[in-house]
């Protein structure tokens, strides 16, 4: 491979893997050479070599492929032991010696905090029924009182408020306890520091550091599943801080039993505490988000008239997260400011067709009524048909729930769909169902697994 294919090769991988894994892991890597299908690359130290070549070994494979060098196998060896090796001065001293002074030392930053965002605190959290019980849990600890629950287990699909309530949870905390060490870092930075520490050989710092936390919060921990060394590292972290009786506070995309590739030790751990997930929002709290939100950009463009109505076409057809939400009501704003003109429905479908393309709901009613059907055992003729029964009333109504809740069909549109029934007969159902979902509990259960199931 020549520099130029190295060259390209390198650009290549810091686009497939990110700027985070290529800064610690393809950046060390040196080329030696490729014969006989084999390529070498030094490496600092195995560790290294042994984690580039489970994690990326394969991407650089194809990579290489790609730039038609014959290439099948890669292999990672620690410099000393490469024959090449012997042309790279072995004593680095002597090259110190020649600056006038030694590289500079790195300093020791007291913590792998990840700066705070501004805008995620308690009073910017909207709260509904979908986030009320992990807004609840969350405030408790922010509190800083004794630690009651260890860890807290926040975990819910993307731009539900996960990272927003490990904020606010900081936020609270210094001030109200700023004797407390609070640190806020994601998964993917705590590999990283831990695999700074190894290559720098501080791995008694980087233990006693996170040790002497008060509060630790990790971020989407999913992301160190399959790591094996990371997660090894977090296991006796976590250890060392729920025997000294430190709170922490653990976030993921899933429940800790549904993350692949991660330990069975630590999934139990991790369920040890209080594992509440945050619900996909609901068309009350995206309304709610969207009013507090608008609020912002209100005072930011005054004099744009905002038509009634818009937010509620917004919530309602938006369903995707509160990311994206916010994502559009920014640029509405923007656009309405640009163009000059009052917001409208109209400019809003216009300003924001392909956000609305694409959180169209893929849900179809058929699927719904489908997949009803089959959870209740009942024949898909039934439950559109006209029997009056019980056994297919109610499925038929949980059905008609899920129709309005999960899909942007009108009320007549759903009716059609149930054997042409009329629109309020649809709406009879879906207040029945709200209704009694409050109190029936095996009910709750059988919409939220259904849910479940058609949003997988
Ligand atoms: P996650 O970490 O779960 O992927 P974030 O916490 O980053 O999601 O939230 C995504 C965006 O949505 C953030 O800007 C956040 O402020 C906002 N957001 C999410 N939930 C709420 C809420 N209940 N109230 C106000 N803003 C919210
Ligand atoms: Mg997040």
């Amino acid at each position: 491979m020549t520099d130029e294919q190295w060259g390209v090769l390198q650009g290549n991988l810091l686009k497939a893997v990110g700027k985070n894994n290529y800064a610690s892991w393809i950046e060390p890597l040196a080329f030696d050479d490729l014969r006989d299908g084999v390529a070498t690359f030094n490496v600092p130290t195995t560790f290294l070599g042994n984690y580039v070549k489970q994690n990326f070994g394969d991407q650089i494979l194809y990579q290489m492929m790609g730039l038609g060098l014959n290439v099948s196998r890669v292999r990672f060896i620690v410099a000393a032991q490469s024959p090449n090796a012997a042309n790279q001065p072995l004593d680095k001293s002597d090259g110190a010696a020649a600056l006038p002074e030694a590289a500079p030392q790195k300093r020791d930053t007291p913590i792998a905090a990840a700066p705070l965002d501004p805008k995620f605190t308690f009073s910017n959290f909207v709260v509904g029924k979908p986030n009320e019980l992990a807004h609840a849990a969350a405030k408790r600890v922010a509190e800083g009182g004794p630690v009651t629950f260890n860890p807290l287990f926040l975990y819910g699909g993307v731009g539900l408020g996960k990272t927003h309530l490990m904020h606010a949870i900081a936020w609270d905390l210094q001030t109200s306890r700023p004797d407390l060490n609070v640190v806020y870092l994601s998964a993917e930075q705590f590999m990283y520091r831990f695999v700074q520490a190894l290559r720098d050989r501080k791995m008694m710092d980087f233990k006693e550091l996170f040790r002497s936390v008060d509060v630790l919060m990790v971020d989407d921990v999913q992301f160190i599943a399959g790591k094996d060394s990371t997660q090894e590292e977090f296991f006796h972290t976590f250890n060392a801080l729920v025997d000294q009786r430190k709170q922490i506070i653990i976030s993921a995309d899933r429940a800790p039993g549904e993350i692949k590739d991660l330990e069975e030790r630590i999934k139990s751990r991790l369920q040890c505490g209080l594992v509440v997930d945050l619900h996909p929002t609901d068309y009350e709290l995206r309304l709610g988000i969207l009013q507090s939100k608008v609020e912002v950009q209100q005072a930011q463009y005054p004099e744009l008239s905002l038509d009634a109505g818009v937010l509620e076409f917004l919530a309602h057809r938006i369903s995707t997260n509160v990311r994206v939400l916010e994502g559009a009501l920014t640029r509405l704003f923007a656009f309405a400011s640009l163009v000059g003109r009052p917001i409208t429905l109209e400019l809003a479908q216009d300003c924001l067709a392909d956000v609305l393309r694409n959180s169209e709901r893929k849900i179809s009613v058929e699927e719904i009524q489908r997949k009803v059907s089959e959870h209740y055992n009942i024949r898909l003729s039934d439950m559109i048909g006209p029997k009056r029964v019980r056994t297919y009333a109610r499925p038929r109504q949980v059905a008609m729930y899920l129709c309005k809740q999960l899909t942007s069909r009108s009320l007549p549109e759903i009716g059609r769909c149930f054997g042409g029934r009329d629109h309020t007969t649809i709406m009879y159902g879906v207040r029945k169902i709200e209704d009694m979902r409050a109190q029936d509990g095996q009910l709750a259960e059988d919409i939220e697994i259904l849910r479940r199931i058609l949003e997988a």
